[in-house]
């Protein structure tokens, strides 16, 4: 199978002389999905601004399908924990952002913009200010203005960690269902055990800072829905957690 991401020994040392990250590599399929966890501060979102095309590592390549990253790219769409909406635009206004920066006609961001908000569950709420929306509602907009480009690639920086359990379950399953349905690459960073384990198809263990790969683990019964109520799930929750604990200094 195609590699679509390949972190190769990236190492990445601040301008202050923070060591964020040493010699990080492991590699994506095309389509695949896979979790970067570990402990606070290990690097993670500098490792996900350096596949963004926003922050160059200091040593090491970042590579989409095998061509160095450099800018950021229409290719690859990245979701902060923060939804990243503006409050003064509306629900549609926000979705077609991205739309109307490359210039897309008006017919297109529309035809666009409601399809994809009916395929969230967002219809009816065009009008609406993301204030007057719930926290999983809003990052449902953030994720359907990531979508509306559509990217190859879906990087995400602790997407759900702001939102209550129960919501954050919820927006667990509908993001399965999205990438399942889109045949996207996604690297999705966390530093929750069980979202790893519910949606990374690999999972890569960071230490503690500076951030190095701990471990590699496959999970390859990502996929269905249940797979939450399984036993091997919790195993693979305790192994996860083991690595963390060995990783951490
Ligand atoms: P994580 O996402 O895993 O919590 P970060 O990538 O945000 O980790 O940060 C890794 C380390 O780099 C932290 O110690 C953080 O304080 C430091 N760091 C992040 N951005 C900068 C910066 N612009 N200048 C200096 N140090 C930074």
């Amino acid at each position: 199978m195609r590699i679509m991401i390949e972190s190769k020994g990236i190492s990445k040392v601040y301008p202050d002389g923070t060591e964020a990250l040493r010699e990080v590599s492991f590699d994506v399929s095309e389509g695949k999905s896979c979790s970067i966890i570990g402990p606070s501060g290990c690097g993670k979102t500098t490792l996900l601004f350096i596949f963004s095309g926003i922050l160059k590592p200091t040593s090491g390549k970042a590579l989409i399908e095998g061509k160095e990253v450099v800018s950021p790219s229409k290719e690859v769409a990245l979701i902060l924990q923060d939804y990243g909406l503006f409050p003064w635009k509306t629900v549609y206004e926000n979705v077609s952002l991205g739309l109307e920066l490359r210039r897309y006609s008006k017919k297109e961001r529309k035809r666009t913009v409601s399809s994809l908000l009916e395929d969230l569950g967002l219809k009816g709420f065009e009008n609406h200010y993301p204030k007057q929306l719930s926290g999983g509602m809003q990052q449902r907009i953030g994720f359907a203005r990531a979508m509306a480009l559509n990217p190859r690639i879906l990087l995400m920086d602790e997407p759900l960690s702001s939102l209550d359990a129960l919501t954050r379950e919820t927006l667990q399953n509908f993001l399965l269902s999205l990438w399942k349905n889109n045949g996207m690459t996604m690297l999705l960073v966390t530093h929750n055990i069980e979202e790893a384990v519910f949606l990374g198809e690999k999972i890569v263990v960071l230490s503690s800072r500076p951030g190095s790969v701990a471990e590699i683990i496959e999970n390859h019964k990502v996929g269905d829905v249940n797979y939450r109520n399984t036993e091997g799930f919790l195993e693979k929750c305790r192994e996860v957690r083991r690595s963390i604990e060995d990783g951490v200094t």
